[in-house]
């Protein structure tokens, strides 16, 4: 099973969105491993972002993402990186698909509700970052005979 990272941005804890979001992830299947409301720093932001240090809206998006605490999350399932990743939809909320939480909810590239690790590589890193070994908890979801057949887990 992998795990993966959710941040729920500012813009989400703001418009009363967070109950939304954790719903869409329980309600497919995945289970939620470890959660907490955080402030974010410049420092942790300029690490989490560093793909984008260059570019012209990286102070903006930095900005954005401090004006309120935000919630993280990690989330387990088969292929939960992928899963999250597809269902967090397109960057930019105007061209992600309906049915996507930022084609749902998001008009803007970058008040977009939330974060998603992209690959298990960044999700094991991304995790790291934000959580410590003994705030994911590894226990036995109910139920999982209902959400897989037996040989797949
Ligand atoms: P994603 O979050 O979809 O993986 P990126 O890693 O490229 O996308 O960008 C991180 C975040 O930076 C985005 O979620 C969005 O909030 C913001 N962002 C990305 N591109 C832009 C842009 N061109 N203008 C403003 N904000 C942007």
């Amino acid at each position: 099973m992998e795990k993966t990272l959710v941040i729920v941005k500012p813009g989400a804890i703001q418009r009363g969105l967070i109950g939304e979001v954790i719903h869409r992830f329980e309600r497919k299947g995945l289970q939620l491993c470890g959660m907490k409301m955080i402030q974010l720093t410049d420092e942790i932001l300029i690490e989490h972002y560093a793909h984008l240090a260059q570019r012209s809206f990286f102070k903006r998006i930095k900005d954005s993402m401090m004006i309120t605490p935000v919630i993280v999350c990690c989330w387990k399932g088969l292929d939960a990186v992928h899963i999250v990743h597809e269902m967090a939809g397109k960057t930019n909320g105007r061209e992600a698909a309906q049915g996507t939480i930022r084609g749902d909810f998001s008009v803007s590239v970058q008040e977009n509700i939330i974060h998603t690790s992209d690959t298990l590589e960044n999700a094991k890193v991304e995790l790291a970052r934000f959580f410590s070994n003994d705030e994911i908890f590894d226990f036995e979801q109910s139920g999982l005979n209902f959400l897989y057949a037996n040989n797949e887990i």
